[in-house]
């Protein structure tokens, strides 16, 4: 196979593309794709100060390192989890993201959760019935927690994620299998900023994780391919491994996928009736905003493991 823009041996075939590019063309390539969705969602300019949240591995670190090539004033955040799983997890994805920011120095912010919170991740987890039972979504709302503090506390505009293609297929195919209208209404590549919640952007939304894990590889980027060991088992790799067979079949499902729901959702399919969307408040104790009664979550988990 050969590249189709110089004749060299390609480096990758992109069947949902029907492009085939070497090694040069393609990591020109892949900056190009996430510029254009920049701009199609009217994600950020040039002038916003951005938030990325860097986990070490291969999205978060490909979205840094191509929001730096493209000229974005972009600094870093990596949230050490504390989570071992008897292979220091946490402690090499911090230095993979310490080194990469060494590198191109650029700015990297780092959190430590027990600094934060007393406990590591394991240790909030085992400490919560629903950690126990769906240990993601704990780890989850307190980085979204830390996250959403720091990007306002810092005067950041914008937070960006390193979810890609196929994360965001995961998810909506989730949500639409229970038909979960609250979450549906919510997930596109931009969460506007509301009263105390940072603005949130996904500009890998549209690549597939393969060109994520290839742009990495081919630019040399030392990401840490181990996935976090609390991960196995999670209903999202499931449906990810669903999707991938889709897509060997047919090349562009997972795309289509999500463009057509996003159009649906742009024609007004999931236009929210009042009763779906959560009424916020500012949370007791740290003013961040909840739709619980009182306190929000990441206060409430707390004072129970304090
Ligand atoms: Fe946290 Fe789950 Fe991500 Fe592991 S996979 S870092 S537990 S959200
Ligand atoms: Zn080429
Ligand atoms: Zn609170």
């Amino acid at each position: 196979m050969k590249c189709r823009l110089c004749g060299a041996k390609a480096s990758i075939h992109m069947r949902q593309h029907k492009l085939a590019l070497c090694r040069q063309h393609f990591l020109d390539w892949l900056p190009a794709q996430v510029e254009r969705t920049i701009q199609k969602y009217r994600m950020f300019g040039r002038e916003d100060r951005i938030l990325v949240a860097v986990s070490g591995g291969k999205d978060s670190l490909t979205l840094w390192d191509i929001l730096n090539r493209l000229g974005y004033r972009a600094d870093g955040i990596h949230i050490d989890t504390g989570i071992d799983g008897g292979r220091a997890y946490a402690s090499e994805s911090r230095r993979r993201t310490e080194e990469f920011a060494a590198q191109r120095g650029l700015r990297l912010h780092l959190i430590n959760i027990v600094a934060e919170t007393g406990h590591t991740i394991p240790e909030l987890i085992a400490l919560t019935p629903r950690g126990r039972d769906k240990p993601c979504s704990v780890c989850g709302m307190v980085k979204r927690h830390v996250l959403n503090r720091i990007v306002r506390q810092e005067g950041y505009s914008v937070l960006a994620t390193g979810h890609n293609l196929d994360d965001e297929v995961a998810v909506l195919f989730g949500n639409t299998l229970s038909w979960a209208g609250e979450y549906l209404i919510r997930q596109g590549p931009v969460l506007e900023a509301e009263p105390g919640l940072a603005r949130k952007v996904k500009p890998l939304c549209r690549i597939y994780e393969r060109e994520t894990a290839a742009y990495a590889f081919l630019s040399g980027i030392p990401y840490l391919q181990e996935a976090c060991p609390l991960s196995t088992g999670a209903t999202s790799l499931y449906y990810k491994r669903l999707w991938s067979q889709l897509e060997q079949d047919r090349p562009g499902a997972k795309l289509s996928f999500y463009l057509s729901f996003l159009e649906a959702r742009r024609k007004g399919l999931f236009a929210a009736p009042d009763s779906l969307r959560a009424e916020l408040h500012p949370c007791s104790s740290c003013g961040q905003p909840t739709s619980a009664p009182d306190r929000c979550s990441y206060c409430r988990l707390l004072e129970r493991v304090a």
